[in-house]
């Protein structure tokens, strides 16, 4: 059997895109050293009393870069979880919040766990321990470190990790903006749960009306009908399916998870198939004739998009060139390792990079933390006036209507739908479309527009790495 190619650690592999950027660039000496290396990085054990016995847990929370604060970055619960992985996921936030504009500096945490070994009580009490040593140290606080949800954690330790804080911090009238992800119910914002798929799919549009990317992606046309494999139904990978199929018209053909890979080239049932993981906690048994054992393998069936939306690493030197998609979406951070960039990127294959793929997350945290500390929701004040003021022109339309001589109507619907003001969800998705589109008109300039750059990443680091270094040197450094 052929041994597996060794290759640079996932740390390695983001300074190695990074060197390849900064290469392209004429930074001042020492600049860019700063700007590459990781600031800090704190790692905590601490023991929990579980099943009545002493636990000790290992986690992590390391910052990237302080040119802006509070730096952000989520927090992620997970066996693989290590000092080189959160400082690599911390980079690129730096990077992703630089590029979408989010007033942040980058940063990213973690915990060896597997969170499915544990019941909701229990991981409560783990949750809450990890919380106050960050807490504690000032790496969990709204003017200074911001988390949010990653792998393995959502809404519910959102909420506990903000409550937290709240019991330490009685007076802090800012305390929910510590920590972005929350439940509804507990000071978040409509729309974050879907927020890092829905970008994902604000990206592909973006992408497929840029007429000369989606050319040298091989492909023509718009999304309808684009063949998609997802890797991952988590929180992401469902989101960015969901709404890709649902409204974009696109056909799932895979979807590959922890224990194999469904695979129908007719198409697949994302909704269904979401239902049956959270009863099963898997794919397995959903359906014998579309069951794929070694589900890695579907990552290189032929299909218009390849979506990696569950970890790291998984598009390497092994099967680089075995991968048959034009157009890959890291919706996943760090998914195709530095190696196999290169070797997708001489084929040919367009990747649309992480920095920007699943930067929908780290923007709608950004409206969160902005909701919290304005301490009123998006939306509230002007709602009814835009209403009204609306009401004011359709009056006056249906007057004229009335004069048989001009001898017009108004279209059905058109009264309901524009005198409805926008709720906070529409506003959020609006702030979403906008980020995600300006962001990519930037990379899309770079990427057509200079000769040295001949994929979205290097253009995404270059325009990223710009805005970091100026801000850099208005400090004086
Ligand atoms: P999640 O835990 O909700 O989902 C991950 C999914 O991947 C799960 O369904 C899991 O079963 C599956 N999975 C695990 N190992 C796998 C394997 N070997 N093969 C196939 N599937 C596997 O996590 P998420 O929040 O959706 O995050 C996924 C990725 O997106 C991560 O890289 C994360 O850093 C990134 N991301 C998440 C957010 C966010 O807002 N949640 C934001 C930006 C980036």
């Amino acid at each position: 059997m052929n041994q597996p190619i060794k290759e640079p650690s996932f740390r390695e592999s983001v300074d190695q895109m990074f060197n390849r950027a900064v290469s392209l660039m004429d930074l001042s000496p020492g600049l860019e050293e700063k700007i590459r290396v990781c600031n800090a990085t704190y790692t905590v054990r601490f023991g929990v009393r579980l099943r009545g016995k002493i636990h000790t847990f290992t986690g992590y929370r390391s910052v990237h870069s302080e040119h802006m604060e509070p730096v952000k970055g989520g927090i992620r619960y997970s066996m693989g979880v290590n000092q080189d992985e959160v400082e690599a996921l911390a980079a690129l936030m730096t990077y992703k919040c630089a590029l979408v504009e989010a007033p942040f500096g980058g940063s990213k945490g973690g915990l060896c766990i597997d969170p499915r070994e544990y019941d909701e009580h229990e991981l409560e009490q783990i949750t809450r321990r990890f919380a106050y040593e960050l807490i504690k140290r000032d790496l969990i606080n709204p003017s200074q470190n911001v988390p949010a949800p990653d792998m393995g954690t959502g809404e519910r330790e959102m909420a506990w990790i903000a409550d937290q804080y709240k019991r330490i911090h009685t007076t802090d009238i800012n305390g929910n903006a510590c920590v972005t992800g929350k439940p509804l119910n507990a000071g978040g914002i409509s729309g974050r749960v879907e927020a890092t798929g829905r970008g994902v799919q604000f990206a592909l549009r973006a992408f497929f009306r840029d007429s000369e990317g989606v050319k040298k992606a091989g492909l023509t046309g718009d999304l309808d009908g684009k063949r998609v494999i997802v890797q991952g139904l988590g929180n992401v990978g469902y989101h960015a399916a969901k709404f890709l199929s649902e409204e974009d018209g696109c056909k799932v053909i895979g979807i590959i998870e922890h224990d194999g890979a469904l695979y129908n080239p007719a198409g697949l049932e994302v909704e269904k198939i979401r239902a049956w993981i959270g009863k099963h906690g898997g794919i397995s048994g959903y359906s014998d004739s579309h069951h794929v054992d070694k589900g890695a393998s579907v990552l290189e069936e032929p299909c218009d998009i390849l979506i990696p939306a569950a970890m790291e690493g998984v598009i390497n030197l092994n099967n680089a060139d075995r991968i048959k998609a034009n157009l890959i979406i890291e919706a996943a951070n760090g998914p195709v390792t530095a190696g196999a960039d290169q070797v997708l990127r001489e084929k040919g294959v367009v990747i649309i990079p992480d920095m920007y793929a699943n930067a929908g997350g780290v923007t709608v945290s950004y409206f969160e933390w902005v909701k919290n500390l304005s301490h009123i929701r998006f939306g509230r004040m002007q709602r009814r006036q835009e209403e009204s003021r609306h009401q004011l022109l359709i009056n006056e339309l249906e007057r004229l209507s009335k004069d048989k001589e001009l001898g017009w109507t108004l279209s059905p619907g058109f009264k309901d739908k524009y005198l409805r003001g926008a709720d906070e969800l529409e506003l959020v998705r609006s702030g979403l479309d906008d980020t995600m589109r300006i962001a990519y008109q930037s990379m899309a300039d770079v990427w057509h527009g200079r000769d040295d750059v001949d994929d979205l990443r290097t253009a995404a680091y270059l325009v990223a790495i710009g805005k970091v270094a100026a801000s850099y040197r208005a400090k004086g450094l």
